[in-house]
């Protein structure tokens, strides 16, 4: 496990804490259920300075890193992985405006992103595949006036609720054939945007994910989100540290949730006249749920600390997303089976655990996508 917080790190976690179990624990089995994201909540966050943090005080953040982002998702995912996605994917909408926006740009949004006066999102994936960056249908176009944006996105977290919206999309090719993307702002209420088909999730159901669509959306010339041409470095740039960060996050609540929930069933059932946790093979599951938590708490917070001190950490946090939104999905199994027959039964919130951590896995990049990550820096 990682040891080494601050005292502000440690502090913003009992906070969080306390939050959580006030206005998520209570309620998160419910939307679930119910398949509701709490939006109302979003403001909630950003009230408390919870959205945003690491953008610096002068565009309404706290001024602090990844890590205390990563801390607050954690703390809210261990009751809450859906709640805790929309969040994360709110944040991503900030920290692309934040590492890539004008001045302008910064000034006008960031301080309603962290207040949560307005929701964000992020809309790169496409049809054509979300591992297959670079193939977009979307185009935008240039014109005498700004730009015109056509397309359609899927599997967009916040799409129903986000007002803010950061598109990736095609505005020409090179001399190769290849596309070259930018990456453009959609200010809230902008004619011709729309979100299309809403998901029904296996999972993180507390989020809202589905289509959006954009038809001859009409932009400023100021609408582009860093350079001209550049839109994929700031999609991976966005993705590949604050999607990350964020997704490994949610996945260490998860283990969390599932390590607690197994500590507890096992001292509370009684089996052969004596509590189940006195089985060496019951011992055995806890420990490795132990295990993964521990490694995957020293693995992300290692990360997101290196990033914060400035440095390149997109091969690591590809590991830490690989190893803990698998760790997650062993972790939450293995305390489903070792509840026996309870393990299946929705009033225990192991199910939805387990359905969270699968569902965890595309966002951010599968599997397979994060350990081509690490074989190509391994192999440098
Ligand atoms: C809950 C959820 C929320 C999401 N939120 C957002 C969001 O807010 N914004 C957004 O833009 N996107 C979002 N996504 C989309 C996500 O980024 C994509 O699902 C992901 O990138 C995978 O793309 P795909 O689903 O098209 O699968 P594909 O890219 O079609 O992949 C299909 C399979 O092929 C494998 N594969 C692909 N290429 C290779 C390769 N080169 N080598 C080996 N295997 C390969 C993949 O690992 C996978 O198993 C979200 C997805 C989910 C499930």
């Amino acid at each position: 496990m990682f040891e080494f917080y601050n005292d502000d790190q440690k502090m913003i976690r009992t906070v969080v804490r306390e939050l959580v179990k006030k206005e998520i624990a209570p309620h998160a089995a419910e939307w679930d259920e119910e398949d509701r994201c709490p939006k109302e909540l979003v403001k909630v966050f950003g009230e408390l300075g919870f959205l945003g943090v690491f953008v610096s005080p002068e565009y309404g953040g706290a001024g602090l890193g990844i890590t205390e982002r990563a801390i607050i998702l954690e703390e809210v995912a261990r009751h809450s992985a859906g709640f805790a996605m929309t969040l994360m994917t709110h944040d991503l909408c900030t920290a692309a405006i934040y590492n890539f926006g004008t001045e302008e740009q910064k000034k006008e949004w960031l301080p309603k992103l962290c207040s949560g006066e307005i929701i964000g999102g992020l809309s790169v994936t496409e049809p054509t595949g979300g591992s297959d960056l670079m193939n977009h249908a979307t185009t935008i176009e240039k014109t005498d006036d700004g730009f015109v944006l056509n397309g359609r996105k899927v599997f967009i977290t916040n799409s129903h609720i986000a007002n803010l919206n950061i598109w990736t999309g095609k505005i020409g090719v090179n001399e190769k054939g290849r596309n070259i993307l930018s990456a453009i702002l959609i200010p809230p209420g902008t004619e011709g945007y729309s979100a299309g088909r809403k998901e029904h999730k296996l999972g993180l159901r507390g989020s809202v994910t589905g289509d959006t669509i954009a038809k001859d959306v009409k932009l400023g010339p100021d609408a582009i989100i860093g350079k001209e041409g550049k839109g994929a470095g700031v999609a991976l740039h966005t993705i590949g540290n604050f999607g990350r960060s964020g997704m490994s996050a949610i996945a260490l609540g998860v283990i969390k949730g599932s390590l607690e929930e197994a500590i507890k069933f096992g001292k509370e059932r009684i089996i052969y006249g004596k509590p189940l946790v006195k089985i060496p093979a019951i011992q055995e599951m806890i420990a490795e749920n132990q295990i993964e938590y521990e490694a995957a708490s020293a693995m992300l917070y290692n990360a997101t600390t290196v990033y914060d001190r400035g440095e390149d950490a997109v091969a690591r946090l590809a590991a830490v997303k690989y190893f803990a939104t698998e760790a997650a999905i062993r972790s939450s199994r293995r305390t489903m089976d070792l509840m026996g027959g309870y393990g299946v039964i929705n009033e225990y919130p192991v199910g939805r655990f387990l359905r969270d951590a699968v569902t965890n896995i595309p966002s951010g990049g599968t599997s397979q996508i994060m350990k081509i990550i690490v074989a190509g820096n391994a192999l440098k």
